[in-house]
Order: C-alpha cells, then structure tokens, then sequence
C-alpha cells in the first residue's frame, strides 16, 4: 500500500484526518510513492497552539540547552545522509550526487545555528549618562512558520528551522506538497534521536490552503516563504497586513556573462552545472547567457557541444548528469514555453524535447534546450524554472550591466573572466543579490546570508546566519540606574 504521510504536531505523529490527499510521484517513473495530506484548519490550529505553549518554556530554556540538539543534528544527519539523499531524488528527480550535495549543505546550515550562541548576544552600554547604563537584552518572539518550496525539499526549511530553535522561538514548517517525503524523513530523524521539548519543532502537510491558515493565524509571529515571486508578493502584504514579521525569497531569472578573454573549456562544466544541474530548478540556475563581443559565436558552439553531452536518466544512476523535472505539469509547461520561444522568433539551437531515456520512458525528462533569443521575448524576460537557456550576444560589459539592471530579478549573476577590473566593475555596478566571478551557482555558505533584491526578495533580512538571528530576535532595550550604592 502507499505511504500515506503524517503530520508532526507536539512531539507525535498524526494522521491526518483531511479527506483530501495529493499522490507524490517519482519524477523519474511516474510512481506514486507516496500520498501527501492537505491538512485541516483544525490540525493546523493544533501545530500552531502546541508551538505556542511550547514557546514559554522554550525561551527560558537555556541558550546551552537550545543548541545541544542542533550539534546532535549535525551528527544524526551525517549518519543518515546516503538514506535521506536516496529518499530525495525519488520524490525530487536530482540525480543522487547533487541530493548528497543538498545535504552536505543542510548539515552545514545546522552547524552554522550552532554558533547563535555567539551571534545571539546583547549590547551594553556603561555610562550614557552618570550612574546610568543602556543596555539590549535579545528575546525571542514566538511561533514562526516556513513555507517551502519544491526545488530543495531537505535544505531549504533549514535556512531557517535551526536559527528559531536556537534563538528561542518554535517553529512549524510547511513543507512543499510535491516533495514532502524528505522533511518527513528528517523529521523521523527529530523524533528518534533528538531531545526536543514537545511543539518546539513541527512539520505540517499542505498546498496553498495550508499556507494561507499559517499567514492568517493570529498566534503565528511571523513567516518565512520561500518560492516564485507571484506567491511570495502576495504572501509578503497578506503577512504584513496581518501584523507579521515577514521575509519572502522569490524567483530568479539567472545571467551568465562570458567576457572575450574567458577560457571556454575550463569554465564550461561549471556553466553546465549551473544551466543544467537539479534539471535547472534552482533559484540560483544559470538561464541567460550572454557573451562579450567577438567571443559569442565560439561561446555558442562550444556550450552546444557541452549541452549535448549532457547524461540524462534516473537521478539514482550515478553516471547521470541530470534528472527529470520535477511533475508532468512542470514538463507540460515547459513544453509550451518552448513552443511560446519559437513563436515569439526565438531560434532553438538545441530542443530538449525529444530526450529518450530507454529504462524510464514515463520520466518526466526534458533535455538541455538552448536558444539564441532576445530580450523581450517572454522565454528570456520570465522565469522558465527547468533545462532551457537562452544564449545573446552583447557589445560590451556596459550593455551587459544595464540589461542587468533593467531585470525585474536580482538573484544571481556570474561574470567569466581572469581580469579583476572587468569583475569589480560588472559586481560593482549590478543591482544582484549573489555575484560569481568564475561560480555559476553562487550560493552563500551558512554565515553569509542569502542574497537576492528586487523580485527575488521581499523583507530587510535575509535567510541564513545574522539575519536570520535578528529576524527570529527582538530587542529589549533597558536604562537603568540604582539609587542606592
Ligand atoms: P511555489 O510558489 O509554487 O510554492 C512554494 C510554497 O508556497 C509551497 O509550499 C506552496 O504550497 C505554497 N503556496 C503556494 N501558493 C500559496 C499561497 N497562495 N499562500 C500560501 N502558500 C502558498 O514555488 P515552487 O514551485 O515550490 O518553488 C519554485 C520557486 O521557488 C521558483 O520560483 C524559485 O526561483 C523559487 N526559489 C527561490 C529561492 C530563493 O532563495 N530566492 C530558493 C529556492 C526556490
């Protein structure tokens, strides 16, 4: 029979008791693997009212106590990796390799929160006026929810679940209804070896509607979202309007920009990876590339010819360069955003389209697609979120910057080249939240925030390190002076 999943409320595991189910298949066989519950507002009030009890003992727990489970985390996950990266590409698609690669960057996010301990401290001041003295006293706020996106099922709620617990809040993660099965794992991993106070961490299955009761109840501090920019607006105002602190990633439309003196061989595997690895599901994903000047014809033939070499199979054959897309609605789609490509005149150098792979003829696979397209053309201006590029040639480093510019996305862009002038002029001038110079998938260690501007973010502080310690944190502020020696 299907796994049917549950929820994790207060320390226990609970069916769902919603009439209303969502089958979680294998990208790579169209499977069902599993069956996901929309839940109910009542189960959603329960997680968030088990939180808030568990809130008041929690933020007078110890700082030592709140972050002994994270150290055991990081171990906990160490051991399970190969188990949960096996678990991830079944639902996800990615080939093995990049899920081990996920969860090298999940431990690394938990190992980062272990230092809140350090990142987490008040301010003093002695003396603002005789006898008087300031100081900041930082206290956590309450229950925070995530809601997660599909594209990186075990890293991304850890951007975010291991600073609240931490710094003291409780947390209640949302994860993405069409790849639920990683989190409930890890969430296994919780129960079984981790010890957490009952309601400090909680995992609640559902789409939209499960979303829009987290946004909505008034016990919940704030919410961190992270997912395309139509939702994430709208998450952004409905959160703000109902008084919550609130920080939304969104989506990304990502430039690679090749300067004349780039060495093409050396930097084209790292160009393959960032266009072409998770199946180009990735916020940080290469979708753009453009070349400087007289280099763009070889740069075209040359990224071709890589592109085609591409291995395209099930993500648990280890020879594979790239798995499936992530549900026959996203390969539907990104169908018709390549017939959309060709109508608006854009020129398919490479289609993706009719990639064969023998053992799994019902895999959703989509092969490298590359067009030569301009700006203008929806398939270059909109997120197309999967295996497709479009590749332009530009005069100079200036034009490259103000088509930058004039973006509606700030994720992340990469420049190619060995000369450091052209690399801090093109870093310098870009309104981008994550600059490569050479890295074509430029994503910040777990003590960097997260970057991202314009449509890819809504809020001030971003996911990851300090600013997500003073996003879970408030400050106290006290003068005080003793009228007596
Ligand atoms: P999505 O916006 O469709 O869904 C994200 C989450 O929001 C899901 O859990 C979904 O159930 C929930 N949701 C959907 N509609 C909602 C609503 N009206 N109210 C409340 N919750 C709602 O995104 P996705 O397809 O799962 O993920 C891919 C997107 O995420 C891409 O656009 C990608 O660029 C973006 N992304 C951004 C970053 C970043 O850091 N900037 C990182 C990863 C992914």
């Amino acid at each position: 029979m299907t796994e049917r999943l549950k929820n994790y409320i207060g320390g226990k595991w609970k069916e769902s008791k919603s009439e209303e189910f969502k089958e979680v298949n294998n990208p790579a066989t169209d499977k069902v693997i599993a069956e996901v519950p929309l839940s109910t507002e009542n189960e959603v009030d329960e997680a968030v009212n088990v939180a808030k009890k568990a809130f008041e003992k929690w933020r007078n727990t110890s700082v030592t106590r709140r972050t002994e489970p994270l150290f055991k985390l990081v171990q906990v996950l160490k051991d399970n990796k190969e188990n949960v990266a096996r678990i991830l590409t079944k639902e996800h698609g990615k080939t093995y390799g990049s899920a081990l690669g996920e969860m090298d960057r999940t431990i690394q996010m938990v190992e980062g929160a272990c230092a809140t301990l350090e990142s987490n401290k008040g301010e003093f001041t002695e003396n603002i006026s005789k006898d008087i003295d300031e100081y900041s006293v930082r206290r956590p706020l309450g229950v925070f929810a995530h809601i997660a996106p599909f594209n990186f099922p075990a890293m991304v709620p850890w951007w975010y679940a291991p600073w609240a617990i931490a710094v003291g809040d409780t947390f209640i993660l949302k994860a993405s209804e069409q790849c639920p099965m990683t989190q409930q794992k890890i969430f296994e991993l919780i129960d079984d070896e981790l010890d957490l106070p009952r309601g400090v961490i909680n995992l609640i299955n559902g789409g939209k509607d499960v979303g829009e009761m987290l946004i909505s109840n008034p016990d919940i501090e704030g919410i961190t979202f992270v997912g395309s920019t139509n939702v994430g607006k709208k998450i952004y105002s409905e959160a703000a309007k109902n008084g919550k602190r609130v920080q939304c990633q969104t989506g990304a439309n990502n430039f690679l920009v090749v300067m004349p003196d780039a060495n093409l061989e050396k930097i084209m595997p790292n160009m393959m990876n960032s266009c072409f690895g998770n199946a180009g599901q990735r916020c940080l994903a290469g979708s753009i590339v453009l070349g400087v000047g007289d280099i763009y014809e070889t740069l075209e033939k040359t990224f071709i010819r890589y592109a085609k070499d591409q291995k395209i199979g099930y993500g648990l054959d280890e020879q594979m360069d790239m798995g499936p897309v992530v549900s026959k609605k996203s390969l539907k789609k990104l169908h018709s955003d390549i017939e959309t490509g060709i109508k608006e005149g854009g020129k398919l150098l490479l289609d993706g389209r009719n990639v064969k792979v023998e053992d799994h003829p019902d895999g959703y696979f989509l092969g490298p697609t590359v067009f030569n397209a301009k700006k203008g053309m929806k398939i270059f201006d909109e997120e197309i979120f999967g295996p497709v590029v479009c590749m332009d040639k530009v005069d100079t480093l200036e034009d490259v910057i103000t088509m930058i510019n004039d973006d509606r996305y700030g994720n992340a862009a990469t420049i190619y080249t060995e000369k450091g002038g052209a690399a801090r002029e093109f870093r310098n001038k870009i309104n981008i939240g994550n600059v490569g110079v050479n890295i074509g998938v430029v994503a910040p260690m777990a003590y960097y925030p997260f970057g991202g501007m314009k449509d890819s973010f809504f809020g001030d502080l971003h996911g990851q390190s300090k600013d997500i310690v003073n996003f879970f944190a408030d400050r106290q502020i006290v003068i005080r002076r003793w009228m007596e020696k």
